[in-house]
């Protein structure tokens, strides 16, 4: 059976103080909006409506929980950069995500999904800013691969993964990896669930410790 085939929607969140306590594993997928987020949660589900209830109207702009067993839980995030979010919205979560990011410590590894047509965006990297300097490890699920000739999907995974590691793999140490994905041709699904089983099976007493305040 997948590992994530029996998650099940647990609570959204709009505020930090509205999270579930900070114990336990989690991942947290994120990504611009229309990157093909909800699909690769589905996806790697085997549910067909899972990350449905994020698109609900009211609960797409929030954080999304989701139980996958045993304390462990998939994080799904607001999905960013859509022109018609209202500014105050996207204040709000300019401000509260990076706290998200940087200080909780159930946070134990975090996915980028990306429109391997855009590669990288700006808003992309500023998840990478934010996560990066804690050293736990990210994972670029580069989706919509099938939009793209294998000669240039391979292209962009090397240049996505150099990006990155001159970026922040060196600097900082942080364990970076990245995939070629496929929601529609169902591409890249044992990748992915290798990483995300690894990262939960991971000794919680080894994980770096969450950045000190300044
Ligand atoms: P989200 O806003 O990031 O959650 O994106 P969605 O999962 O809703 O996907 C946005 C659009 O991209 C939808 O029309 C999906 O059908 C399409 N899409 C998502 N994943 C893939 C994929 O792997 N291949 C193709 N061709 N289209 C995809």
């Amino acid at each position: 059976m997948c590992l994530l085939q029996n998650a099940s929607f647990i609570i959204s969140a709009n505020h930090l103080n509205e999270l579930p306590e900070d114990e336990g594993l989690e991942i947290a997928f994120a990504g611009r909006s229309n990157a093909g987020k909800s699909s690769a949660i589905n996806t790697l589900s085997r549910q067909n409506r899972l990350a449905y209830v994020s698109k609900q109207p009211g609960r797409t702009q929030l954080i999304n929980f989701f139980s996958i067993n045993d304390g462990k839980s998939l994080v799904d995030l607001p999905g960013y950069g859509f022109a018609k979010v209202p500014s105050a919205i996207k204040a709000h979560w300019q401000k509260t995500l990076p706290v998200y990011l940087q200080e909780r410590k159930s946070l134990i590894g975090l996915i980028i999904v990306v429109d391997i047509r855009r590669s990288l965006t700006e808003l992309d990297m500023k998840m990478l800013d934010w996560f990066a300097p804690r050293q736990r490890p990210i994972h670029l699920l580069l989706t919509k691969s099938d939009k793209l000739s294998r000669d240039k999907a391979l292209r962009t995974l090397r240049e996505v993964k150099n990006q990155v590691e001159a970026s922040w793999g060196i600097p900082f140490k942080t364990p970076c990896s990245a995939q070629l994905f496929s929601s529609l041709k169902k591409q890249g699904i044992k990748d992915a669930e290798d990483i995300i089983q690894k990262w939960l099976s991971s000794d919680k007493n080894n994980i770096p410790n969450p950045m000190p305040k300044p």
